[in-house]
Formats: C-alpha cells, structure tokens, sequence
C-alpha cells in the first residue's frame, strides 16, 4: 500500500502543531534568573573584595572610617534582596487549586458568577486570576510572569516582588558609585582615558594591553549593574502606577479598571496591607499574611451600604 505524499500546507501546520513556544519562553525565564544570580553573587563578592577596600583606603594605606559598618550594610543588602528574592520566586500560595471553589462554593457544580472556567489547568478560577502558559497554573490576581525570580507576580507575593524591587535598585545604585570611582581613580574619566568608558573601546584597550583586567572586568561588570538598575527603575514606576489605580498589568493593558472611585491609599493597602506590616517585610523580610484571601473580590460594587 502506498502512503499519501503530505502536501506543504500539511506539513508546515504539523511543523507549527509540534513546535513548543513554552520551551523557548522557559529557557528566557531561566536566563533571567541565571543572570540575577549571577549579578547578585559578583557583585557582593567584587564589593567587598575590591570596591570597598579601594573606597575606604586612606592616602597613608589605613582603612577610613565607615568601612566595616560599609562591609555590613554589603552583606545585609545582599541577604535581603536575595531573601526577598526567594519570597517572590516561592509563590505557591498564587495557585489556583480545586480547594478554593470548594471552600467559597462547597454545593455548586457550576462555575460561579464572576468566576472563569480555565479550559487549560480544568479549574474554576476566581476573578482577576489568569493562566500563565509558563508556570502552567491559574495565578490569583496575576500581574506578570518575572523573568528574574522565575515565577509569577500575583496577590501573594506583590509585595515582595515591590520590596526585592527597592533593594535591588538600592544595590545596584550604590554598585555603580562604587564600580565608577574605582574606575575613575584609574583611569580618570576627564582625560583622554574616556574612551574606556565605552565598552567597544574599553575591549580594544585591552586587548592591546593598555589596561589590566581587573579594570576591563568591572567596566562590564558596571554595564550590567547599569542595564539592572534601568530595569529596576522601570518595574519599581509600573508597580506603583497600576498599585496606585488598582489594577494589575493585565488589567491596565487591556484598560479594565476595578476600582474608579476608590481612595488610592486602599488600593496601596489592597497590596501592602496595613502600614506597620509594609514597614516590617521592608526592614526584614517576612512572609506575612495578606489582608484578604485574594479570591474574593467586590469588583466596581454597583450598590453602596445604606443606599
Ligand atoms: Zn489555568
Ligand atoms: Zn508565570
């Protein structure tokens, strides 16, 4: 019996059905969280080995003062942002689970109202959450999928995604201070070595020999603190924009608001909680209950108390 030749239509569709776009996607979340790592362990390591003891080094040899309290605010900014790094990266309590319709709905086979059945996890999920093809759950009020943590930012690990924000951007602004006046002592900006201050240039040097390693190490080093530090700058503003609106960027994207006549200091407690809760993950990082269950949501309540 002979087989049928698949025309090239068939075999581009059968080429487009076999194709895994979710592998591609998992390899950038892992780069992402290789390359924070990274960044993380060196720049810890370059700060306390290289930078500080050149920026506290006096004329005469002696360490200035300020050095070891220096030496201590390096290490616990480290172990806080990668603490809170992991509290966002830990975000199971994100997951939407066959519990949590049992829990508010215990008699109903129905998809509740406002809630949506996910035709790929097979669940009920509650309003505000959305499926995230790389995770591979329904995510309670999911915001975005971070590439640096691995995982998805949703209502129980926002706070701490805004708090490993603020950290890292205290970092990485206190990295290139230190990364530019190391550089700077060296190869003083204002003469003619300028021109190591671009990269392309910085490789030529040296490669030809006109400036040690070390050097040309941390001129890359100082690139990547400056690429994090924009990123950081970025995610921290939209954080606050859509907290602030009380919207997630899923819901700012497609221009649903939840809440128009809201005070916005409620909808900063909607993510926060009550202040001293926010005050306390900031200064240690804790994983503190949240105010609601983030299940449960009055969406744009049509009839307020009393009317
Ligand atoms: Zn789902
Ligand atoms: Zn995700």
């Amino acid at each position: 019996m002979q087989r049928r030749q698949a025309t090239l239509k068939e075999k581009l569709s059968e080429h487009y059905r076999k194709r895994d776009f979710k592998a591609k996607k998992q390899t950038a979340s892992t780069a992402g969280v290789v390359f924070f790592l990274c960044m993380l362990v060196t720049l810890v390591l370059e700060g306390l080995v290289v930078l500080l003891p050149r920026y506290y080094t006096s004329d005469d040899g002696s360490m200035a003062s300020g050095y070891r309290l220096s030496q201590l605010l390096a290490v616990w900014l480290f172990l806080a942002t990668a603490a809170n790094w992991y509290n966002t990266y830990y975000d199971v309590a994100n997951r939407v689970t066959k519990e949590m319709k049992a829990a508010h709905y215990p008699s109903s086979s129905e998809t509740p109202p406002g809630w949506k059945n996910c035709p790929l996890c097979m669940l009920d999920a509650p309003p505000r959450s959305h499926h995230c093809s790389l995770c591979n759950y329904c995510i309670l009020k999911r915001d975005h999928h971070c590439f640096v943590t691995g995982s998805c930012v949703g209502y129980h690990n926002q706070r701490t995604f805004v708090v490993f924000c603020i950290y890292t951007l205290i970092s990485t602004t206190w990295a290139a201070f230190l990364q530019i006046s190391y550089l700077n002592q060296d190869l003083p900006i204002s003469t003619y070595w300028a021109s190591f201050y671009f990269p392309l240039a910085g490789l030529w040097q040296y490669l030809a020999g006109a400036v040690p390693f070390l050097n040309f190490f941390i001129l890359v080093h100082l690139c990547c603190t400056l690429v994090s530090f924009g990123l950081v700058v970025f995610f921290l503003f939209w954080q606050l924009v859509i907290i602030a609106r009380g919207q997630t960027s899923f819901e700012a994207w497609k221009q649903i608001s939840i809440y128009r006549r809201r005070a916005v200091l409620n909808n900063f407690q909607d993510v926060f909680g009550q202040l001293t809760n926010f005050l306390l993950c900031l200064v240690v990082p804790l994983r503190l209950p949240m105010p609601a269950d983030g299940i449960k949501w009055v969406i744009e309540p049509k009839e307020e108390k009393g009317h």
